[in-house]
């Protein structure tokens, strides 16, 4: 399984690729979350990469390319992975195309209103994992124990510009993979077991 999650930012892609990638024993490669840990680490790609999160924009393509290419040439991705976050642009899509084939892109599919309430009650933990103020009340991770936080850039006017750079550059992936043949779109507008269900029907019939 090469899968590919797109959807807008607060689609659920995270949530799902956690599940999915425990079901099938994949792993997980998050670009945002490598991006985080970096800049949590204080390394030179995280102080380069804040500057556009913190603004709502793209890091630049070669600088994600690099790290996507270095993160799937180790051995645990020799069979199989699930990227999230990743491509984002097209220039991303065609450069994974040379160094990775995808047997799947799932696009889960949410309106714009939805994801700004996604958002805006999303609570993280430095493990990945994310959670919503609407049925979890708790302010430690369920799995790991560590505080959830807010991300800076889940703030109200940052989310604007990242919605809008969705919509330019991402949204185009959705043509992109499917004139490859491999789209596959679910609503994810509905219950997360629902959304999660809809995704294992596709990848059994798929793989
Ligand atoms: P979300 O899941 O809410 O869409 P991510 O955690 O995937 O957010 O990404 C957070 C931020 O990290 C993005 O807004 C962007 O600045 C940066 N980022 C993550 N992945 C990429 C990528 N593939 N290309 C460029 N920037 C990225
Ligand atoms: P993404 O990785 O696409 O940015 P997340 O997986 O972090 O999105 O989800 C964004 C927010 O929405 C989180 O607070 C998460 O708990 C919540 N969420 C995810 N999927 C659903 C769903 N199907 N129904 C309701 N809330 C959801
Ligand atoms: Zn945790």
């Amino acid at each position: 399984m090469y899968l590919v999650f797109l959807g807008a930012p607060g689609a659920g892609k995270g949530t799902q690729a956690t599940r999915v990638c425990e079901k099938y024993n994949i792993p997980h490669v998050s670009t945002g979350d490598i991006l985080r840990a970096n800049i949590k680490a204080g390394t030179a790609l995280g102080r380069e990469a804040k500057g556009y999160i913190d603004k709502g924009l793209l890091v630049p393509d070669e600088v994600v390319i690099g790290l996507v290419e270095d993160r799937l040439a180790q051995s645990d991705c020799q069979k199989g992975f699930l990227l999230d976050g990743f491509p984002r642009t097209i220039e991303q899509a065609k450069a994974l195309g040379k160094f990775a084939k995808i047997s799947c892109a799932i696009n889960i599919a949410v309106d714009e209103s939805l994801v700004v309430e996604r958002i805006a009650g999303r609570r993280m933990c430095k493990c990945g994992e994310s959670y919503h103020v609407s049925w979890y009340d708790k302010d430690t991770c369920a799995k790991c124990g560590e505080k959830l936080y807010q991300r800076d850039d889940d703030r109200e006017e940052t989310v604007k510009s990242r919605l809008e750079v969705y919509e330019s550059q991402t949204a185009p992936l959705i043509e992109y993979y499917k004139e490859l043949g491999v789209l596959k779109d679910v609503d994810g507008s509905q219950d997360m077991n629902k959304v999660f269900d809809d995704i294992v029907r596709i990848l059994d019939d798929n793989h």
